[in-house]
């Protein structure tokens, strides 16, 4: 039963994903907000409306859209609302939310050649062409208004923007100081850790975004608010996110150790660790696996525990 809770209705809808339902949440305020729309398939929509009905609502009293990040799990279902429709998120959501072939070409000459250097074989160059088939359940939307870190939604004045960028370059979450209520998307998940996804260099950068790093600095972050309960993307609500955040950093080092222990037998190339680290799902995951090895990587190089040879593939070695 679909129902307001301190100015919150949480709504899950189904995805075509492994991840399986998405959260999403609509705000009362002196604009009521949707946020995150859920993947574009006619059930999703079909689920939200019918959610809605027993609040009372239907989709046309829905007054703008703000969205935590761009994966269309979260952003997909924007085609089926009224071109009218209003839609705010970090800026960095635009070249996802509304790919060009231009965004499309440059994604995969990047990854292409990236992929290469990590030694992965050109018969796995096929898997950066699944990037159209995620495609399919996203949209192709413009942003109404940027949100950007401490900004206040329109219409929400309660509501405080923190940018956590890792999972996504876009990602922000919603924060309201009076009751401690985060609304994370995935930045923090109660059953499993967000997957520090690659993404190529953001505009006006030539290096590309170091996703892990980032995620883990994001977390650090959300310590130094007063956050009582945290409202996910996927599954349950976080009660106690101080405990739930020490232990991922710490899993997250233990898993990068182990790559470091590879690291300290023989040199590597990313391909190698990964198939190592996933001795099975990196073939059918080959863009999750990698990014999830290319994170630790990053992680080690940032704590000084190891080195890379700039051959091509490259090779890393620990210290
Ligand atoms: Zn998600």
């Amino acid at each position: 039963m679909t129902e307001w809770k301190d100015g919150i209705a949480k709504m899950a809808l189904p995805t075509p994903f492994p991840v399986g339902d998405v959260n999403v949440y609509l705000l009362k305020g002196e604009r009521l907000t949707l946020v995150d729309a859920g993947p574009k398939t006619k059930k999703a929509w079909e689920l939200l409306t019918s959610q809605l009905r027993e609040l009372d609502l239907r989709p046309e009293d829905i007054e703008q859209v703000i969205l935590t990040h761009d994966h269309p799990d979260h952003a997909g279902l924007l085609d089926f609302f009224p071109d009218s429709m209003e839609v705010y998120g970090h800026p960095l959501n635009e070249r996802w939310i509304h790919p060009t072939e231009d965004f499309l070409q440059e994604f995969i000459t990047f990854f292409s050649s990236f992929f290469l250097k990590c030694g992965v074989p050109e018969e796995y160059l096929t898997a950066l062409t699944d990037l159209k088939q995620m495609l399919k359940y996203s949209c192709s939307r413009s942003l109404t208004g940027a949100l950007l870190e401490k900004m206040t939604p329109p219409g929400l004045p309660e509501w405080q923007v923190i940018e956590t960028p890792g999972h996504a370059q876009s990602q922000i979450a919603l924060f309201r100081e009076k009751d401690g209520i985060l609304i994370g998307g995935d930045v923090v998940l109660a059953h499993v850790s967000p997957n520090p996804l690659l993404e190529p260099p953001v505009p006006g950068e030539s290096a590309r975004p170091k996703p892990l790093l980032q995620h883990n600095h994001s977390l650090q972050k959300l310590l130094s608010y007063p956050i009582q309960k945290v409202y996910t993307g996927h599954g349950k609500e976080i009660d106690q996110l101080a405990e739930l955040i020490e232990q991922r950093l710490i899993t997250q080092h233990d898993r990068a150790m182990k790559v470091n222990q590879f690291l300290k037998e023989s040199e590597l190339t990313v391909f190698e660790i990964c198939r190592r680290l996933f001795p099975s799902a990196y073939q059918n995951q080959l863009f999750l696996t990698l990014s999830e090895t290319i994170g630790q990587l990053d992680y080690l190089a940032s704590i000084g525990e190891i080195m890379r040879k700039d051959t091509q593939p490259v090779l890393f070695h620990a210290k």
